[in-house]
């Protein structure tokens, strides 16, 4: 976790917050654009604007003109007063608040990425930045029109009397028509054309549109929380508590609160495209939809998104973890759900996680920060533990459902049959489960039919030419696939090396591979294949959500995407088909992840009054996170995990940076992770491990050095790096990638 004290890097917009911000013409300023270069540039005013700092403005650059942000006054007279080109335009938008300012450069100087490539994320809506664009909506006409009527066009004259400007497409809807009626219709002048802002139009939320009864437990956590909100200061609070406590019930009370109190609030969930049921009971709770926020959405969508964030129209955004850039003017809580999950950590363009910069984020804008988890990560339990946190804690289960039992099953003794992976003891229970008209789920985090496929002629593998990792095989779509860089091809007829013909032989189980397993001894079942190769959008989610809730599925065959949220009351078996999957590669947090996911899966069992049964399968059924899961004894192994970190040094007791030296020429991606290691600090509570060849050593087509930087937590860690990194030349044929806090070391 960062120090989240931001004093240093924000006590520059100290003077920017007041009315001293404001720049007259002639000024020289300082534009930061959205682009991975090194710094703002200098500009100058021109006579017709004055503006305040964090005004969005457009600038040349070069032959270009890009839109960027005042960042202060110019700090550097020496420069050439000639040289200094004039700002183009003020955009009709509200500054960029001071807060979000503060984060870019906070971001920027903690992760070591330039704030142009932070300043980015922060306007990745471009068109927000231009005035609203218009469009074309019908009403009904004044008078009557003398035209020949149609059963059609009366009905959408009909329809348009409640005197809304809809688009064509929408008032075609409303009447049960087709567009063109519509368009026709207004050409004749039966319709009133008129030209409306192209805006969002989200509906405020209601804090009290239908309030649950909370148990006392759940009133005290409450409490808690509406104060936070209510004392308008930062704070942050672990809400933690089983899976089925009532935590997201509770937090929507701090959520009513901001409402009440008239101002914005964040929530970042892990997978948006997996929220439906969470979206659709915060509609229910709050009477309207939040604003979305998520990479899937449609331009026109992230325009009108952005900006009513910006200008206070949108009340509440639920998003990724990029929503922590839009532009809030009055952000007064921050809620990150399952804070425990890995989708927080972004591990492309700036290495961030969204959960640690969405507490700095809620210091810079002076508002409270919820963390909500039912297996909160250890850095977030022990910043609870050494009192930086406040700890809030369900007990209990509401209404007095009972958790469901874990049992461990050992493959070595009760044994699959060849080529299965199904013991006879989850067999069983799947045939019990079924037959008593339940549901049950089968849980592999293995897409496709086999991860390896091999020639049983001459051993040959098959490889991603791109990358150091075999092709998955893929049987429905009949294609191998390379899960790491995308890679794609048809099965080949013959073996590439050797040339013989349907020699493969397909090695280990891919969730296709169980599904056929599951459909031989289950024939009348109805199976369901649930993965990021058949759930491609939230209305493919939404499906599947509500086939579980017809009672149209009996069994869900799935990855890691059904572990997570969803709640279904006739699913009473998880089977946990190889559990030991997640400990395998063995990283630091290997055993932590392992317990997270598979009490989150399991905690999909047995949610509603019915009891329920999770069955592990391992082959080392006393590894104390099986042992754990079974006692329910979540206290015991975190305490056992601080311990082991401890020992080591490892975060969250001590820190880490990861840096990976990449090339296409091997070559060179060697000697400049030798030139790294042989320049690497010295110094007490620092040193340097590498470098090696990274696990995935070839990604596409570049090869990867690993080095692992390990401090004390007292060490200022970009201090050492900006030093160390200020003492190499790397030439130009290699990339250097800097995580701090790294969680991926592949
Ligand atoms: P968690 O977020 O801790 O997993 P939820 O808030 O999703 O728990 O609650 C689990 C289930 O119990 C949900 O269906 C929720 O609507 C219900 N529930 C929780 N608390 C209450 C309450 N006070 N009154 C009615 N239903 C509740
Ligand atoms: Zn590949």
């Amino acid at each position: 976790m960062p120090p989240v004290d931001a004093t240093s890097q924000t006590q520059a917009f100290d003077a920017a917050d007041g009315v001293v911000a404001a720049l007259g013409p002639g000024q020289r300023v300082q534009v930061l654009l959205p682009l991975p270069l090194a710094g703002a540039f200098d500009y100058r005013l021109p006579v017709d604007i004055a503006c305040e700092i964090g005004a969005f403005v457009t600038v040349p650059l070069g032959a270009r003109q890009v839109s960027g942000v005042i960042w202060g006054p110019s700090t550097d007279a020496a420069l050439d007063e000639a040289k200094i080109k004039d700002v183009i335009a003020l955009l009709p938008i509200p500054p960029l608040p001071a807060a979000n300012r503060a984060f870019v450069d906070w971001v920027s100087g903690y992760y070591l990425s330039p704030p142009g490539a932070v300043l980015r994320m922060a306007m990745s809506a471009p068109g927000a930045l231009a005035p609203p664009r218009v469009r074309i909506a019908y009403t009904a006409a004044e008078t009557a029109p003398e035209i020949k009527m149609t059963g059609a066009r009366r009905r959408v004259i009909a329809a348009a009397q409640d005197g809304f400007a809809r688009s064509a497409g929408e008032l075609a809807e409303a009447a049960g028509v087709s567009a063109s009626v519509v368009k026709k219709l207004a050409e004749l002048g039966g319709l009133a054309t008129v030209q409306i802002p192209d805006e969002a139009r989200f509906a405020p939320p209601d804090p009290a549109a239908e309030t649950p009864r909370l148990s006392s437990a759940q009133t005290e956590a409450a409490t808690i929380l509406r104060g936070l909100v209510a004392a308008r200061r930062f704070d942050a609070a672990l809400l933690d508590g089983v899976t089925g406590a009532g935590k997201t019930e509770v937090y929507y009370e701090a959520i009513a609160e901001a409402l009440a109190e008239g101002r914005q609030v964040l929530v970042l969930v892990p997978e948006i495209a997996l929220s439906v049921q969470w979206l659709d009971r915060f509609e229910r709770r709050f009477g309207a939809a939040p604003a979305e926020w998520h990479s899937d959405l449609t331009q026109g969508a992230r325009r009108r998104t952005w900006r009513a964030v910006a200008e206070g129209k949108a009340r509440i955004v639920v998003g990724a973890r990029s929503a922590l850039h839009l532009p809030f003017p009055d952000l007064g809580l921050i809620v990150v759900d399952e804070e425990h999950e890995s989708a927080f950590k972004q591990d492309d363009g700036v290495h961030y996680h969204a959960r640690d910069m969405a507490v700095v984020r809620a210091r810079l804008a002076e508002c409270p920060v919820i963390l909500v988890s039912a297996t909160p990560s250890l850095e977030t339990v022990v910043n609870a533990q050494e009192g930086k946190y406040k700890s809030v804690h369900l007990p209990e289960r509401h209404a007095g459902a009972e958790l469901p039992a874990v049992q461990i099953v050992d493959v070595t003794k009760d044994k699959p049959g060849r080529q299965q992976w199904l013991s006879p003891t989850l067999r069983r229970a799947l045939e019990e489960t079924l037959e008593a008209g339940d549901q049950a789920m089968l849980f592999l985090n293995r897409r496709g039919y086999a991860p390896l496929t091999l020639c049983r002629t001459c051993g040959h593998r098959l490889n991603c030419p791109n990358c150091a990792a075999w092709l998955v095989e893929h049987r429905f779509t009949k294609r191998l696939q390379c899960h790491h860089c995308g890679y794609n091809a048809r099965m080949p007829a013959a073996c590439p090396e050797c040339g013989d013909e349907e020699s493969f032989a397909a090695c280990g189980p891919g969730v296709e591979r169980l599904y056929e397993e599951a459909a031989a001894f289950l024939p009348e079942a109805r199976i369901e294949l649930v993965t990021s190769d058949t759930i491609h959008s939230p209305a493919d989610a939404a499906a599947f959500v509500a086939r579980m809730a017809e009672g149209e599925t009996d069994l869900v065959i799935g990855t890691q995407i059904v572990a997570k949220g969803y709640h279904f009351p006739n699913l009473t078996l998880v089977g946990v088909v190889d559990a030991d999957l997640g400990l395998k590669g063995g990283d630091l947090r290997a055993a932590e992840r392992s317990y997270q996911l598979l009490h989150q899966v399991g905690g999909r069992a047995g949610r509603a009054g019915k009891p329920g049964l999770v069955i592990l399968q391992t082959a080392e059924p006393d590894a104390p996170v099986f042992q754990a899961l079974a006692q329910h004894d979540r206290d015991g192994f975190l305490e056992a995990e601080i311990a082991a970190r401890r020992a080591f040094a490892f975060p969250p007791v001590g820190r880490l940076a990861g840096i990976i030296v990449s090339s296409v020429d091997e070559a060179a991606a060697d000697h400049a992770a030798k030139a790294l290691a042989r320049a690497a600090p010295h110094a007490d509570g620092v040193a340097v491990l590498g470098p090696a060849p990274a696990p995935l050593s070839l990604l596409r087509g570049r090869f990867r050095r690993r080095l692992l930087l390990k401090t004390r937590k007292s060490v200022r860690i970009q201090k050492v790096i900006a030093d160390w990194f200020g003492r190499v030349d790397l030439s130009g044929k290699v990339r250097l990638e800097l995580d701090i806090d790294p969680y991926s070391f592949m």
